[in-house]
């Protein structure tokens, strides 16, 4: 995702300068605002890719900022950066229509990981904007939740399956680990465990393949996690 633009709003000055110079330095671009309705203006008119949001500022706060272009519906990923860091503050923001929410001072690494994961999310929907996809004479209709199977059935399909067939789907033939099943389909908050991801695979084989137990779309990379293969393939021998 280097290259994105991201909208940094922020009213003190030595802290905008830290956190433009290290966004900068991993390739993003940057624009700042300094105030609310500015960058309610930038927001709107420049469409950034991630926008990092201040709480307390200058004529209409960040929350309320969030809140009033959520309203509009506005979907940019929002960071809250905040010096309020009470659990209330946090829950506060995400309710207001924040996607993260990191209190000040603020670990740079961890700040740079949490911005590339929404980046890397958004660029998943967005990819994933396809309504529907078919292979192997099934069709996934993404709005409905369900499959239209080969031989005729109509079946439901669970968010999280959706979520990893839409995971696969933008990553065909490539090997996909679990790491990265769990990272994008479970996200930060809950842990389950990478068997969980088996599972799932396993219910999405009993779904699609002809034999569950020999795959030609849903194969495992022994160590590592999966490849999908939309035109079918022998597993490897
Ligand atoms: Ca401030």
């Amino acid at each position: 995702m280097k290259g994105a633009r991201i909208l940094v709003v922020e009213d003190e000055a030595a802290l905008a300068e830290v956190v433009i110079d290290n966004l900068e330095q991993e390739g993003y671009q940057v624009e700042l605002a300094t105030d609310g309705l500015k960058a309610m203006e930038t927001w709107r008119c420049n469409e950034p890719d991630l926008i990092i949001l201040d709480v307390m500022l200058p004529r209409l706060d960040g929350f309320e900022l969030c809140r009033t272009m959520r309203r509009k519906g506005l979907e940019t990923p929002v960071l809250f950066l905040s010096a309020r860091g009470r659990a209330e503050d946090r829950v506060e923001g995400l309710r207001a229509g924040g996607d993260d929410y990191l209190p000040k001072p603020f670990h740079l690494p961890e700040f740079l990981l949490r911005i590339e994961n929404l980046l890397r999310r958004r660029g998943w929907r967005q990819d994933a904007t396809e309504e529907t996809f078919a292979f192997g004479g099934h069709r996934i209709d993404f709005r409905s939740w369900t499959v239209h199977v080969s031989d005729g059935r109509r079946m439901p399909l669970g968010e999280r399956e959706l979520g990893i067939l839409r995971l696969f789907i933008s990553r065909p033939d490539e090997v996909v680990s679990r790491d990265d099943v769990l990272d994008e389909v479970w996200g930060d908050d809950v842990f389950p465990s990478s068997r969980t991801v088996d599972n799932f695979v396993m219910r999405l084989r009993k779904i699609f393949e002809p034999d569950p137990s020999e795959p030609i779309y849903f194969h495992t990379v022994w160590g590592v996690g999966y490849r999908f293969t939309p035109e079918g393939a022998e597993p490897p021998r």
